[in-house]
């Protein structure tokens, strides 16, 4: 049996046949049909580009439906996937180029001459460039090719991508995906979140991610639904799309911007059966205000690239705002004590680390042994690096990353407790609480904080609001205002870069 992933895909495209596959605000559209007739096309290019079963091919390009047939047209061959983010900098693709080794390298148009460099640096065989209005020379290539109708054997526990880490908390990794970790995954969210073929998924993430790829992509092809494909999120492309979508897919970034414009209303929302939240923590105050807005409860959802999605709110049933829900079928949680090496499970309740087992969870890091080792254990386990506790009703909170956990004088600061009860002041937008070294007490705790426009509140106004709240150990011991938190493009709080950006403050 083939357990290639594009073989369930390729079935459920055949039967699709004429009906819509993805469609772009610009006049882009494939039928399943002709989509899958094109991954033909693509995958015999490929072969001819001397791309062979187990062989990366790299891709750094602007979304377009060719990049997704790109992607299918990889699994078809038997390739392995690996998408780079579009802001990455050609000395950044040469530490990936190096690292995967790539046959063929696919990237933007008007940025063949760096990649060729690069690519000449790393060994790198064969460069090609795709375009978003399916032009370069990739497409030059499958116009002429001989059309690949086969799908290359592969087992469950091949390698269908690897996918680089968002890097938030240091150098990204590339994890290693089978094609069972995709399928199974693929398969339960279908199940969990009901797509069906009547599904039109306004699609506004990065393709280079594992939201917008797996998540989203994948879904669609898992179920026959279809892509209203956006380049980028943009409030007014988003806000047009709305009444002809019927789910959304989101980060957090995402609500908060739609939140502040005034269509956002019921009427406009009618036909949206889900709205989905990831990639980072949706705060409990956006989840309320969205609903009263609109009268959706945002599914909040809880994954990683290398395990695809753990855990999720139910579809029926409540969707607790602050929570990301419950283990998907198949995936088992448990929370461990973070300070010894026994990943025994701590009583209900408690704060410790996450670790997940389960059919999606990755092979391991690309050329990483030693963190592989140590992350992904003996009983199948991944150690997740997130806190985590689960509440009496089996719902998981994510408390943050145990990278920024802030010690203080001995004590364990949760930043998102400070956060949190930061937030609530009226004059607030949102804050990052982070550890910074401090002669006393080893980590100070500090806080960074974006207010309302036109607001003002000096640093002690915000120590003494908290005064009351938060044990004093918990208390920020400086404050400082900004315009904007530095995030990613997913959304993400980079807070790498605030302990660098204020690392001097106490010495
Ligand atoms: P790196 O591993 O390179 O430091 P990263 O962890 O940000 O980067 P991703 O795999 O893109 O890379 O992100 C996964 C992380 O995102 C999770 O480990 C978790 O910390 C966070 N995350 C995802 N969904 C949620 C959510 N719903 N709530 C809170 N955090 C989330
Ligand atoms: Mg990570």
């Amino acid at each position: 049996m083939n357990h290639n992933l594009f073989e369930t895909f390729a079935e459920k495209m055949q039967a699709r046949g004429a009906a819509n596959f993805i469609t772009t605000p610009e006049g882009g559209h494939y039928s399943y049909a002709e989509a899958l007739a094109r991954t033909e096309r693509i995958a015999g290019a490929l072969k001819e580009l001397g791309v062979n079963p187990g062989d990366r091919v790299a891709v750094q390009v602007d979304k377009s439906p060719e990049a997704i047939l790109l992607y299918l047209a990889t699994l078809r061959i038997g390739g392995v996937y690996l998408p780079l983010n579009t802001g990455y900098t050609a000395d950044e693709i040469g530490y990936f180029l190096g690292d995967a080794e790539p046959a063929l390298f696919v990237c933007q148009p008007n940025a063949l001459e760096s990649a060729q460099a690069v690519a000449e640096k790393t060994g790198c065989p064969n460069v090609r460039t795709l375009g978003t209005s399916a032009d370069g020379s990739l497409m030059d290539a499958v116009a002429t090719a001989e059309a690949f109708t086969g799908i290359e054997q592969r087992s469950d526990d091949d390698l269908a991508a690897i996918l680089y880490t968002s890097g938030t908390t240091g150098r990204s990794k590339g994890a290693m995906l089978t094609h069972r970790n995709l399928g199974s995954n693929a398969k339960s969210l279908v199940e969990a979140w009901r797509f069906t073929e009547n599904d039109r998924l306004i699609h506004a993430l990065p393709i280079f991610h594992t939201h917008g790829l797996f998540v989203a992509c994948n879904v669609v092809l898992m179920s026959g639904a279809s892509l209203y494909f956006m380049s980028k999120f943009d409030v007014d492309t988003i806000i047009a799309a709305l009444p002809g979508g019927t789910t959304l897919m989101g980060v957090p970034t995402f609500y908060t911007r739609l939140l502040q414009d005034d269509r956002l209303t019921p009427e406009l929302t009618a036909n949206i059966r889900l709205f989905t939240s990831g990639s980072a923590p949706l705060t409990a105050e956006t989840h309320q205000q969205f609903e009263q807005r609109t009268g959706h409860a945002i599914l909040e959802r809880y994954g990683m690239t290398e395990t695809n999605m753990n855990t999720s709110n139910p579809y029926d049933g409540d969707r607790i705002a602050g929570t990301v829900g419950m283990p998907l079928p198949g995936v088992e949680i448990r929370i461990t004590n973070p300070d010894n090496n026994h990943h025994e499970p701590l009583p209900q309740g408690d704060i410790g680390m996450l670790e997940v087992r389960g059919p999606n969870v990755f092979k391991g890091y690309w050329r990483m042994p030693e963190k592989t080792r140590a992350e992904l254990l003996d009983d199948g386990f991944f150690v997740t690096g997130d806190l985590a506790l689960i509440d009496d009703r089996g719902y998981v909170q994510i408390v943050g990353r145990d990278k920024d956990l802030v010690i203080s004088g001995g004590f364990n600061v949760y930043p998102k407790e400070v956060e949190q009860v930061i937030d609530e002041m009226p004059e607030v937008v949102e804050s990052a609480v982070i550890g910074v070294p401090h002669p006393d007490f080893g980590e100070g705790v500090t806080a960074v904080v974006v207010l309302v426009p036109g607001k003002t509140l000096e640093e002690a106004d915000v120590i003494k609001a908290l005064a009351g709240r938060l044990a004093k150990y918990k208390q920020p011991k400086r404050v400082f205002f900004v315009d904007a938190l530095p995030r990613n493009t997913m959304g993400k709080v980079q807070k790498k870069q605030l302990r660098d950006d204020y690392k001097g403050i106490y010495s």
